[in-house]
């Protein structure tokens, strides 16, 4: 079993107590979910990323790093997808010039 997927199944509270926030495994972003926002849900209270629309939320505070996020995608979604999403988000951070990043 991927390591993460105890942790992105039935998480809704987990998530919303988390005081650091929530990751998503699919995109490498950190959607605002509070108790508040309008989030799709599945099965019992699986959340589900309002980015991406992918099933794959964990608790902030489960990750360590990004290079773990970046694992566990590369795990359960394969590593040309994660070469895409790091790609994508690249291209956003240019696009926005939130840094300077030189390739
Ligand atoms: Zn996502």
């Amino acid at each position: 079993m991927l390591p993460y997927i105890e942790l992105a199944t039935n998480n809704y509270q987990e998530i919303i107590s988390d005081c650091n926030g929530a990751y998503c495994v699919y995109c490498l972003q950190k959607p605002i979910i509070t108790e508040d926002s309008i989030i799709e849900i599945t099965d019992i209270s699986t959340v589900i990323c309002p980015l991406c629309n992918v099933d794959a939320i964990v608790p902030a505070s489960k990750v360590e790093n990004f290079k773990q996020l970046a694992l566990w995608h590369e795990l359960g979604f394969g590593l040309d997808s994660l070469k895409k999403q790091l790609e994508s988000i690249l291209y956003s951070i240019k696009k926005n010039n939130l840094i300077n990043v030189c390739i």
